[in-house]
């Protein structure tokens, strides 16, 4: 019988699965000219990610969340998500109140 895996293991190869992939990448950006690198950025920069149109930036508590004006998909940079995992039960149900579909 197969032993499920602790909340422990799994944190442990997510984060494994996840350095694997970054180290793909990170090659990948090296390959990368600087040129190329600011079209891409100018031609992605907020954008959605999943369907490509104009995302809608909406301050929360000082919490700058990226909206999807189309497939309505909720963004966060980096750091946004320890933010939003430390407010309040009752501001965190405000916060997907406002962000909900
Ligand atoms: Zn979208």
């Amino acid at each position: 019988m197969a032993k499920k895996p602790s909340e422990k293991e799994e944190e442990c190869f997510a984060r494994m699965e996840f350095e694997r992939k970054k180290k793909i990448q990170e090659e990948k950006h090296r390959r990368l000219l600087a040129e190329e690198k600011k079209k891409l950025a100018a031609l992605h920069y907020m954008r959605c990610p999943k369907c490509g149109l104009e995302l809608i930036e909406i301050d929360y508590k000082g919490i700058k969340v990226d909206k999807c004006s189309e497939c309505e998909g909720v963004w966060l940079d980096a750091g946004e998500l320890q933010t939003v995992s430390k407010l309040e039960q009752s501001a965190l149900e405000c916060f997907f109140d406002v962000f909900k579909k």
